[in-house]
């Protein structure tokens, strides 16, 4: 077919081609990789079939490498998550699936609306689950020496989930990280979690909603759900209030903060069990403020984010027949992380160590940049708004 094509076009296509697929040591590596596999008890007939043919996707490693330019904003995100589509979708599969959910809140203490909840940031409900080979996709990122450990050891998971459940390759698809199904569930979880829901011999997080709701729960019962317990809940500060103790490394008693004033966004005092909650601000003392429990914690080891929690925890509140936020989030600009960097920068320069300016506002950032507030007679709530840009003559 090359000889068709004028000379400098083919080699062109050539080099080009062989620039996006260039991957020099793939056959040594997907060789390695099925000595492991031999290692870890994978039949010979799975290694010659499935191992050895899989593909590099240059695709699966752009999309890795790409590093966020900026971080979204809370209302942003936010708002693209927790949609009123959504709300009424949850709603409607809830009766749907009223049997069914009951049941697993019974058996695993998770109540039915944060089921719900996770499946629908998930996956849409179910409407997209990703489309790439996900053997094809763990198998190029444990070939890429960041992070080969890990993938290689889901790679290894995955062959195992498609020997036990004798799963079709093309059925194997998903996020181009390797989560699959209707939750998402990486196949180290899919193994360990992963329920036969409908009982009929496998666990299908594909194509069984009982299957993958059943998997959900059990996942989250063993991340360490609290069984009559919320997620948290949007609360409301009072106008003094000092915002010295913000995040989960400051978490307080609920009855101290009921004694700063704190209370629900419908004024009545907070409940105030014996147990710790910790504040915050997404998009600063502007935006709405919550309180998160222990459950919070639990949705942060499915997913480590605390818009992703707040998400989860807002929606499910909704499908539950809540209302929408007392304070909506208000529009804040993306920031970009070069912005950040300069931040981080002039309060180093300022003497209020950040340590080393990475663009990305950690803990020790927030701190900073609240002691730097606080010299300046600005809210201390370590949220990087245009006041304090400006103050620190940051563009
Ligand atoms: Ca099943």
């Amino acid at each position: 077919m090359f000889k068709s094509i004028p000379l400098a076009t083919a080699l062109l296509l050539s080099s080009s081609a062989a620039m996006a697929t260039e991957q020099p040591n793939w056959a040594t590596c997907v060789a390695d990789l099925q000595q492991t596999a031999k290692a870890e008890g994978l039949s010979q007939n799975t290694i010659d079939t499935t191992l050895a043919q899989v593909k590099y996707v240059p695709r699966v490693i752009e999309l890795d490498n790409k590093q966020p330019e900026f971080s979204q904003s809370f209302e942003n995100y936010f708002t693209k998550r927790v949609t009123e589509w959504r709300v009424a979708q949850g709603r409607k599969l809830y009766q749907e699936h009223k049997q069914l959910l009951h049941k697993l809140a019974k058996e695993y203490g998770v109540p039915p609306q944060y089921l719900l909840a996770f499946w629908g940031l998930e996956t849409n409900f179910g409407s997209y689950k990703g489309k790439m080979s996900v053997l094809d996709s763990l198998a190029t990122l444990a070939c890429d020496p960041r992070r080969s450990t890990y993938f290689t050891q889901e790679l290894m998971q995955a062959l195992k989930l498609k020997e036990r459940y004798n799963f079709a390759e093309s059925d194997m698809v998903g996020s181009w990280a390797g989560a699959m199904g209707h939750t998402q569930f990486m196949p180290s979880a899919y193994a360990k979690y992963a329920v036969d829901g409908d009982g009929d011999g496998k666990a299908d997080l594909w194509n069984s909603t009982t299957d993958a709701l059943t998997s959900a729960a059990h996942f989250l019962q063993n991340l360490g759900w609290k069984r009559n317990e919320r997620w948290g809940r949007e609360v409301s500060l009072p106008a003094d209030f000092s915002y010295a103790h913000l995040g989960k490394a400051q978490a307080q008693p609920l009855t101290r903060w009921a004694e700063l004033g704190i209370t629900q966004t419908n004024g009545q005092p907070l409940s105030t069990p014996d147990m710790k909650a910790a504040l915050y601000l997404p998009s600063g003392h502007t935006g709405p403020a919550f309180l998160a429990y222990d459950n919070f914690d639990v949705i942060m080891r499915w997913n480590r984010s605390t818009f992703y929690a707040i998400a989860v925890g807002h929606l499910a509140d909704r499908i539950n027949g809540g209302v929408a936020l007392n304070v909506a989030p208000p529009k804040m600009p993306n920031l970009s992380r070069a912005r950040v960097k300069e931040l981080q920068q002039q309060l180093n320069a300022q003497g209020y160590d950040v340590g080393k300016p990475d663009g990305i506002l950690g803990s020790k950032s927030v701190k900073g940049l609240q002691a730097y507030q606080k010299s300046q007679g600005l809210v201390a709530d370590g949220y990087p708004d245009e006041a304090t840009f400006k103050a620190l003559k940051v563009n």
